[in-house]
């Protein structure tokens, strides 16, 4: 089945009664060039098990099945499950978990489905929990070599931004704590339907196996970061002290332990300056 076809698209989701759902970020691709590029950027191939987030009617999904072992995707839309099983029938290395992907145990779902095989995660995000899927899934330290995810493409540029610049945010410092990350390709809204308002970006993190701290003071280093960035316009001094209730005298102190002026904003720390001062502020804790 040609799901890059608008007419067949049509005629499914008619047939089923489907409406798309702004809500939950329902944006499905039909340029055909796209799917095969993102599968094959993203790891999809022999002794890989591919986690998806969000199907819509498959079209990502079967690209990946297509090279990948196996396909575990996450899909909260119960309304899409009967267009599906229409739609990927004619694949046996498929398996949808309707649920919300916030919600799901993705450590369990990984060792019990991809056993002795790598792990990738590739998906079109719906665009209204981009930052949060993302850090979720870098957060919960889970066995993934690469994420390759389409978003848009003002969050693809945040992701790709340097840590220590204006365009950074918490979730640069996310991807480029766990990984590295790249920008593979740009993806005009026509490529969808239905159309969004904004162009997107296919990028790629690629997870580091070593992690720089311990997974506590990781936590500490993350909470420091995310205080910093949602007050950005503040000082860190100021953002961190009143998010983390820390007194400002021992945010100062830990600042000058490692050479930062009062007055540095979080945005223009380089990773090695936020780590040593996060870790100096959580030894005064
Ligand atoms: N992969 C399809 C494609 O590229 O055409 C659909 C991508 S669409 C941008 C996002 C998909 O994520 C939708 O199918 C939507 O229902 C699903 N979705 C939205 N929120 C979700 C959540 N919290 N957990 C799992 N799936 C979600």
């Amino acid at each position: 089945m040609n799901l890059t076809n608008i007419n067949t698209v049509r005629d499914i989701l008619e047939r089923h009664g489907f409406s798309f759902s702004k809500g939950l970020g329902q944006n499905f691709i039909i340029n055909p060039d796209i799917c095969p590029k993102i599968a094959e950027m993203g790891n999809a191939q022999a002794g890989y098990g591919v986690l998806e987030i969000g199907t819509g009617i498959g079209v990502l999904t079967a690209e990946l099945a297509k090279r990948a072992d196996k396909v575990c995707a996450v899909e909260i839309d119960t309304r899409l499950l009967p267009i599906l099983e229409e739609t990927l029938s004619d694949f046996d290395n498929i398996k949808i978990f309707n649920e919300d992907v916030m919600k799901c145990d993705l450590r369990k779902l990984i060792s019990e489905e991809f056993q002795g095989l790598h792990t990738a995660v590739c998906a079109n995000l719906p665009y209204y929990i981009t930052s949060p899927v993302i850090m979720l899934l870098l957060e919960s330290r889970l066995p993934i070599d690469s994420i390759t995810v389409m978003v848009q493409k003002e969050a693809a540029q945040r992701l790709c931004a340097k840590v220590g610049t204006r365009d950074s945010g918490a979730i640069t410092v996310g991807v480029n704590y766990y990984g590295t990350v790249k920008s593979l390709f740009n993806v005009s809204r026509g490529s969808f339907m239905p159309a969004p308002n904004v162009d997107s970006a296919v990028i790629r993190i690629d997870l580091h196996s070593e992690h720089r701290l311990s997974e506590e003071d990781e936590k500490f280093f993350f909470k420091v970061v995310k205080s910093g960035f949602s007050q950005r316009r503040k000082t860190a001094a100021n953002a961190v002290s009143s998010l983390m209730g820390i007194p400002k005298e021992k945010v100062y102190s830990a600042l000058k332990e490692v050479g930062l002026p009062e007055t540095a904003r979080i945005e223009s720390l380089d990773m090695d300056q936020l780590i040593a001062f996060a870790l100096e502020l959580k030894g005064m804790c």
